[in-house]
């Protein structure tokens, strides 16, 4: 499959442009370049009407040399296994830029959640628990939110699997509500994380992060946090697409006021005081900073060209594809890879996890200050390797992530 369409294919082709620098040994390329588990599962629902719908889940764990496997479940229509492969592979790179002790994997469910109901949602997201059980848990995989899951679907796939093991669980799943052993900070986490390496990106590049514009691709969880935060510390958000419309507004839109108006209405298109944006215009725009924060392949070789942004910082994961990255390298954009731009999210996972298993809770400002301390030495770490390499920051993230998986497998040396 051609990597413009294989979301795979576009991660193979990112570890390659590394591995080459790295000359990584052959037989530790194998190893890094295959998935050690994928699942698949078919989950039987009886929906509200009465019929039975069979929905087909994945459940990938790519690498879980440092530690479980660590990702979110995605609910879509589009989901496949393919891209949930890439997903957990992401993962496993990002882990590693974080210094996290994870693996990486990841989850979905092929299925339309704004055509169910809750008690059909709550069914569905039980069965494929059940259907995965005996491949998740603390200390073998841990899952979190990603696309269409929230903190109410964490808790459930917390109470399944509770259930079975016969006693609660709560490190299995990380993304909680706060009451059940979620940890302050992780709903904002990911989005702060794409704040906090946007301010160091502009930093290093001489950009004043007050007053520059940015431009934003999503406003769900991670869309709407960075908007918010990075609004927080002075820069201008002018325009917002979500997958129903866009807002644009010159003078800078009312963050809060978005935010309110999308929790009620569900979408930003509408919102009173900024004029209509055609959601193939957000690329178009000039602005200082573009925040893809919605689904992978959307910054491509045909849109690329557009962009007038200096700095890209990529809070989806796979947002662009290699071929647009390169011809963006090529003109000077300075692009925050996924695997280091959205790493906040599991930053603060890990963060949940060792709280969970200590039984012990940290504050909210514990949690942030300890999130900007590793997201601050990740960014440091893959700027330093890119000047080293004289290459891209996203070949730098992956040298950093392969070197670490690459060292601890060498370590460990081969079972047989
Ligand atoms: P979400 O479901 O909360 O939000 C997704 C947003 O994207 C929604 O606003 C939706 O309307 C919008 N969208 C969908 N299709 C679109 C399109 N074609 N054009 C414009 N907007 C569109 O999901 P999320 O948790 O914010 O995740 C967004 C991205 O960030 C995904 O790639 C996810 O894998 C990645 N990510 C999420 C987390 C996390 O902690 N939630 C962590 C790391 C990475």
């Amino acid at each position: 499959m051609s990597s413009e369409r294989s979301v795979f294919g576009a991660m193979l082709q990112e570890f390659e442009g590394a591995a080459r620098i790295l000359n990584l040994d052959p037989g530790i390329w194998k190893i890094l370049t295959k998935p050690k588990r994928q699942i698949i599962v078919s989950c039987p629902v009886q929906m509200d009407n009465g019929n039975i719908e069979v929905f087909t889940g994945y459940r990938v764990q790519y690498n879980i040399t440092l530690g479980p496997a660590k990702g979110g479940i995605r609910f879509h229509p589009n989901v496949n296994l393919d891209e949930v492969t890439a997903l957990a592979a992401w993962m496993t790179w990002k882990c590693a830029v974080a210094q996290l002790p994870f693996g990486g994997g990841k989850g979905g469910v092929i299925c339309d959640p704004t055509k169910m109901s809750k008690r059909e949602l709550e069914a569905l997201t039980r069965r494929y628990i059940a259907e995965i059980i005996d491949a998740i848990g603390p200390d073998k995989d841990v899952p979190a939110p990603d696309v269409n899951t929230n903190e109410q679907i964490m808790a459930w796939v917390m109470d399944t699997y509770s259930m079975h093991v016969g006693y609660t669980a709560t490190a299995v799943v990380t993304g909680k509500p706060i009451v059940m052993g979620g940890s302050l900070g992780r709903r904002e986490a990911t989005g702060r994380g794409v704040m906090i390496t946007t301010r160091e990106a502009a930093r290093h590049l001489g950009i004043d992060i007050k007053g520059a514009t940015v431009a934003v691709q999503g406003f769900g969880n991670v869309g709407s946090v960075s908007a918010d935060l990075l609004n927080r510390i002075g820069a201008k958000i002018i325009a917002v697409t979500d997958w129903k419309g866009g807002v644009y507004n010159a003078a800078g839109l009312d963050v809060g006021k978005l935010i309110a108006w999308v929790s009620e209405h569900t979408t930003v298109a509408g919102f009173p005081g900024a004029e209509p944006l055609g959601t193939d215009k957000l690329f178009d725009l000039d602005v200082d900073i573009l925040i893809p924060a919605a689904l992978e392949n959307q910054i491509t070789k045909d849109n690329a060209p557009r962009i007038k942004a200096k700095i890209i910082a990529e809070g989806a994961n796979g947002p662009t594809t290699p071929e647009a990255h390169k011809h963006l390298y090529d003109r000077g954009v300075f692009v925050i890879p996924d695997i280091l731009a959205n790493a906040g999210g599991v930053t603060t996972s890990y963060f949940e996890w060792v709280q969970d298993r200590h039984g012990y809770f940290w504050t909210e400002e514990e949690v942030n200050s300890r999130l900007e301390a590793k997201m601050v030495e990740a960014f440091n770490d893959v700027l330093q390797t890119s000047i080293k390499y004289k290459t891209d920051l996203r070949t730098a993230a992956y040298i950093v992530a392969i070197n670490r998986v690459a060292t601890v497998t060498r370590m460990r040396g081969m079972y047989a």
